[in-house]
């Protein structure tokens, strides 16, 4: 059953209220010169403000992976705006301070807990494919095999209709007590003023300088005077800026039927590449009537019940709620015990295989495949797949899908009819948001790879994304098992992202997400696990070492994973090699928060992964 803290491993207590951050932030703004995109030449390096990673009180609280997100966040709540208007305009400001993963140009889910009726919600803002976008549009005649993934990544071709405006229109019309325009000035002021450069941002700058310089308005944007930004130099996006101000007050329709739409669709169309570049850059089929089509989505919520907690998430078109459910079903059939961790990660790691394995069959965009998504997640089919888990040996991987077809008296053991993993980029970013009303928001919001498909809009200052390589890029040859993730006109590719919202008899209790690709199910599983079964207390279940199980011969996992259990569960059979990267060796992002008692909120972030993220609460507990 669910367990709180023990007074061992309390939370943190008295965090600042004012946080170094804020105060940061304060500093850059006052270094604020005439606006100029990108990094203004600063005379001396300024100090990248401090993040916290655990802060706990009441009066509300949010946890993103940057402080002048997360205060953007407080600082609406403090005004009275609810948890949806905070995370909005947390989110606008990420796409300041993060713009190689939160944009306009890109897509998310958002899983919202409303405390008036105690119900959860989902939002699916996840882009869309162009109406003319087919199975084999990615395979290249000339070889008819798929063209290069880094070939897919940066071109128009993999740019998906936009869906972050018509998502945060959708949630603030329902839930929102704040109009776009005023969710929107945190963000402004941040990209007038600029903030201070990381370490990350400087790092993500330079993983992606190549592909930047030669897109014009790219190199433009994000490398000034040629270059990446500088760490503790000040960033400005004033293009950005005038962008989210005639945005407030044009409403999202300038998107969806408008002029911006217009640029975006041009923009994806003919990707703006300096004739000198020597990179292949394939234009997109984006057109002016596919933003007009598309729409957000409310969706119900994926359910589970797991060891006394009502786990909700996101349905398809993401896999995140159906993959993740899935694999706490089938935990639920066995005792996992925290005086034996190797153990209890045994059944973690076969789990996440089985499940990914069915995921990999069965999940796609449900308007255009079957998704069987109630069979998947129910506790018969989750017993016919645990009872292939042997206590002591792992199965080889990969594994064969189960069939969830309401039938399930015996064990099938393990096939060879498998799909190999499909790569999914591993960036987004994951925030969560708690109000005193009890609101909660848990969402992803993303571009895909770092950078998106590296094409920013001609002076809008916002990158495009390139979710479109979510897809299967090569369509399956004839006998091998059918695809529900191909390419098609309209379709959402199917997404892993799980911004998940647990509660406790109609209360809330946890909320967690990350980024990380097709990580993010098996992260959120572990952090789950980790909270829920092996008595960590929330900052320890966030920073605790990671590892994947993507129904791969492998487990990747980070170094100290490896330190601690690579023995124990090598001799169980599992190979346990480290995770590849690109470009780190860490897995994820997390952002968390949990109701320690009514009114109560710790929010928890990561301490060291990506630099960090920051923590804050409206007001800190003493
Ligand atoms: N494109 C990924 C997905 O939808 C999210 C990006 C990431 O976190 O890597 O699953």
């Amino acid at each position: 059953m669910f367990r709180y803290p023990s007074s061992s491993n309390a939370p943190r207590r008295n965090a600042p209220r004012r946080t170094a951050a804020v105060a940061a932030l304060a500093v850059a703004a006052s270094l604020a010169v005439p606006a100029t995109a990108g990094a203004a030449p600063a005379p001396a390096p300024r100090t990248p403000p401090a993040k916290q990673p655990v802060a706990t009180g009441y009066g509300g609280a949010v946890s993103t992976v940057d402080p002048d997100a997360s205060a953007a966040a407080i600082e609406v709540l403090r005004q009275g705006g609810n948890a949806m208007d905070a995370a909005i305009a947390a989110s606008a400001t990420l796409g300041v301070t993060e713009p190689y993963v939160a944009a306009i140009g890109g897509g998310g889910y958002l899983t919202y807990y409303d405390a008036r009726t105690r119900r959860v919600h989902a939002f699916d803002g996840r882009e869309i494919a162009p109406r003319t976008m087919r199975p084999d549009s990615f395979v290249d005649p000339a070889t008819g095999k798929a063209i290069p993934f880094d070939e897919a990544v940066t071109s128009g071709l993999s740019v998906g209709v936009p869906g972050t405006l018509a998502q945060w229109d959708l949630a603030l019309r329902r839930f929102g007590t704040r109009d776009l325009r005023t969710l929107l000035k945190p963000a402004i002021r941040t990209a007038e003023r600029g903030f201070v450069v990381d370490q990350e941002f400087h790092d993500q700058t330079a993983e992606n300088e190549a592909r930047f310089r030669d897109i014009v308005p790219t190199r433009e944007l994000f490398l000034p005077g040629g270059k990446p930004p500088e760490v503790g130099s000040v960033f400005r996006n004033p293009d950005l800026a005038r962008t989210y101000r005639e945005l407030g007050r044009r409403g999202p329709r300038w998107m969806y039927g408008g002029g911006l739409g217009d640029e975006v669709a041009r923009t994806a169309a003919r990707p703006p590449v300096d004739p000198a570049a020597k990179r292949k850059v394939r234009s997109g089929l984006m057109r002016p009537g596919d933003l007009r089509a598309y729409r957000a989505q409310r969706r119900e919520p994926t359910h589970v019940a797991y060891r006394g907690l009502d786990v909700y998430g996101e349905p398809p078109s993401s896999s995140g709620g159906s993959t993740v459910g899935e694999a706490l079903n089938i935990l639920g059939n066995f005792r996992l015990d925290a005086k034996d961790p190797a153990t209890a990660l045994h059944y973690y790691l076969e789990a996440s295989k089985l499940a990914y394995a069915d995921r990999g069959r069965y999940v796609g965009d449900p308007s255009q495949v079957d998704v069987p998504l109630d069979e998947l997640l129910s506790s018969g089919f989750a017993r016919e797949r645990a009872c292939l888990i042997k206590p002591d040996r792992a199965a080889p991987a990969p594994v064969a899908p189960g069939t969830p077809d309401g039938r399930y008296d015996a064990c099938v053991p393990p096939g060879t009819q498998t799909r190999a993993l499909a790569y999914e980029g591993p960036q987004t970013t994951h925030l969560v948001v708690a109000d005193k009303w009890g609101n909660v928001v848990a969402y992803n919001v993303t571009l895909e790879q770092f950078g998106g498909s590296g094409i920013t809009v001609p002076g809008r200052g916002f990158l495009l994304n390139n979710e479109l390589t979510d897809f299967s890029l090569q369509p399956p040859t004839p006998g091998s098992p059918p695809d529900p993730n191909l390419p098609g006109g309209h379709k959402r590719p199917r997404s892993s992202m799980a911004p998940t919202i647990a509660l406790k008899d109609g209360r809330p209790r946890l909320a967690v997400g990350t980024p990380g690709g097709s990580t993010i199910i098996t992260t959120v599983l572990q952090i789950l696990v980790n909270r829920i079964d092996l008595g960590m207390d929330l900052p320890h279940a966030l920073a605790a070492p990671r590892a994947t199980q993507r129904n791969t011969p492998q487990v990747f996992a980070e170094p100290a994973f490896i330190s601690a259990y690579g023995r124990a569960l090598a001799a169980r059979g599992h190979r346990v090699e480290a995770f590849p990267g690109p470009p780190r060796d860490v897995i994820g992002a997390a952002t968390a928060l949990e109701f320690l008692r009514p009114g109560l909120v710790q929010a928890v972030a990561e301490p060291v992964r990506r630099g960090g993220g920051s923590a804050m609460v409206l007001t800190p507990a003493r």
